[in-house]
């Protein structure tokens, strides 16, 4: 099942993912990018966005200013990730976010 996913870190356009699904829709959903390590999990209401040694967590119970500030810093931290790739500042990207196999 290909799902097209580009990469919001380093563009790259065949990034592996795995979804599963019951009669509403997607339940769970995991993505890994091979060239930077950028990885995302949805699980039952709870996301994980990982990347250049940043993790975010969050679920549907994150409202409200909480809600604001984490994704605040995570773009914020996105942007300096996308530039230090694009700059060859790649060090922080060699660490995977091995916790959890998709
Ligand atoms: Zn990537």
């Amino acid at each position: 099942m290909y799902e097209g996913y580009t990469c919001p870190i380093c563009g790259y356009d065949d990034v592996d993912s795995v979804a599963y699904r019951d009669e509403r829709g997607i339940v769970e959903e995991y993505l890994r990018c091979s060239q930077c390590n950028y990885y995302y999990e949805y699980a039952y209401g709870h996301y994980v966005e990982y990347f250049a040694g940043h993790e975010f967590a969050w679920s549907y119970m994150t409202k409200g200013n909480e809600w604001v500030n984490l994704m605040r810093k995570m773009k914020r931290a996105q942007f300096m990730a996308r530039r230090n790739w694009r700059k060859g500042l790649r060090d922080k990207f060699k660490v995977a976010y091995d916790d959890v196999e998709p």
